[in-house]
């Protein structure tokens, strides 16, 4: 593949932005390709080089780049009648309506401009209607570019894990390893009356593609409600993606005190959100007097783009096709696997999924497991599946570079630019993709 517009854009990028881009994951190496323009469920580069996308520019869009004709006559309409005003309007009302409707924990909702703002805001609410100051998080979860969940080490040793931060930001959180349960409840007997909120993904996303083993969250629930702290579920990533429009709460059937959303909620358009039981959400001002404001907030091109593609995701069967299309990768993939790289596991669930370069558990396949055996719907055992971040991240993770450069990428096909992200399928893909992909890959394994 010719890569010549790319690399020069490159070349201009260092000079003007650190490192190249403005988000650090799209530093790919050598060199991040620059995206043209998107088509359906494919990219094409600034080079014409033409590429099946399952970034989805990292989850956002459901639906593909390509809007279908309601989103894009809602999102082109808002936009040529003044972009925003700094005053409310009816489609923030709409889809606000529309998230409480079908979203088990939230009965109001604040909208904000990206996930991390969402997690400061949760992480701030929960801080001011409990009095309480300590946050307890998953090592190797993700809330964004946020002080309080910048955090390495373990349990209440934690410091700050970037330049920048001050220590005093890490004193108030606590860490333990995702589905521990023997952990979070010694943190619970140590700290209990000091906790304001437990925060974690109900699947972690960002480092790897690691489930809640069965109990987990329904212990997390337990254990809040009995000290009088709050659950936080941060659906940035599976909000309307897993668990169709109940999201993954509706899905795991436990119900948080807020949840905080991002991505697909704005419809490919910069979006953050926090929901929840109403007598927490009303402490953010004017309501309450938890502090909380922004010029952009609830903005209403993104908030047209957001109602129309849940409305089209609701009227339409988005969830049923993308969600098969998941199962038919996680299969053919497992096979492939199970063929070429025994000691890797297949991880995902609905439209999400990643190859993991581990493996734990028996070695024989349990044919009930939905995500790394054999893709059964109602399998919570995820027997092979690593259980926490640590074990994705003690994988063979510098297999990846050559996944996912030389293998995939010059195969045409468009991976998350690490090992720990991932990876998405959308409206647009086709079971003829996915046999694509399947190609790709057992050439690549
Ligand atoms: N929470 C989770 C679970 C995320 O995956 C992300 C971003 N991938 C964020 C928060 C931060 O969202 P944003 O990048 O929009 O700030």
């Amino acid at each position: 593949m010719n890569h010549e517009q790319s690399r020069s854009l490159y070349d201009r990028a260092l000079s003007v932005l650190p490192g190249g881009v403005n988000s650090s994951v799209r530093a790919i190496r050598p060199y991040p390709f620059f995206i043209e323009k998107g088509d359906g469920g494919h990219v094409i580069d600034a080079d014409g080089n033409k590429y099946l996308d399952f970034v989805m520019g990292y989850g956002p869009l459901l639906l593909g780049h390509d809007m279908p004709e309601e989103v894009q006559s809602a999102v082109q309409q808002r936009a040529s009648e003044g972009p925003m005003y700094g005053a409310p309007t009816e489609v923030e009302v709409e889809l606000a309506e529309f998230v409480a409707r079908h979203v088990p924990s939230v009965e109001m909702i604040r909208f904000v401009n990206s996930g991390t703002e969402a997690t400061v805001s949760a992480v701030r609410l929960a801080r001011g209607y409990t009095g309480r100051d300590k946050i307890v998080v998953m090592e190797s979860g993700y809330h964004g570019a946020q002080e309080s969940t910048l955090v390495e080490g373990e349990g209440s040793e934690t410091q700050p894990s970037s330049p920048g931060i001050p220590d005093s930001f890490a004193e108030h959180t606590i860490t333990v390893p995702f589905n521990d349960e023997e952990a979070i409840h010694d943190v619970f007997d140590a700290h209990g009356e000091e906790i304001a909120a437990v925060l974690t993904e109900p699947i972690l996303g960002n480092y790897g593609i690691v489930h809640p083993v069965e109990g987990y969250h329904e212990t997390l629930r337990e254990l809040t409600d009995d000290h009088g702290a709050l659950l936080i579920f941060d659906e940035v990533i599976t909000g309307f993606r897993v668990g169709g429009l109940q999201c993954a709460q509706g899905k795991f059937g436990v119900t948080p005190d807020i949840t905080t959303f991002g991505k697909i909620v704005g419809g490919g358009f910069p979006v953050g959100a926090i929901g929840g039981r109403a007598d927490i959400v009303k402490e953010f001002t004017p309501a309450g007097e938890v502090f909380q404001s922004g010029t952009f907030s609830g903005h209403p091109v993104t908030m047209a783009a957001g109602l129309e593609t849940l409305r089209y995701a609701a009227k339409n069967d988005v969830y049923d096709h993308v969600n098969a299309l998941g199962e038919q990768l996680r299969s053919g993939l497992t096979d492939i696997v199970a063929d070429q790289a025994p000691e890797y596991t297949v991880a995902g669930t609905d439209s999400m999924f990643k190859i993991l370069f581990t493996r734990e558990g028996p070695d024989e396949m349990t044919d009930h497991c939905e995500a790394g055996c054999r893709q059964r719907a109602s399998c919570s055992r995820h027997d092979h599946c690593p259980k926490r971040g640590a074990d994705v991240m003690d994988g063979e993770t510098e297999r990846w570079e050559r996944l996912f450069w030389p293998a995939m990428k010059e195969q045409g096909i468009f991976l998350t630019a690490n090992q720990y992200e991932s990876q998405f399928i959308c409206d647009a893909h086709t079971a003829e993709d996915i046999e694509q992909a399947l190609e790709a890959y057992k050439e690549a394994l």
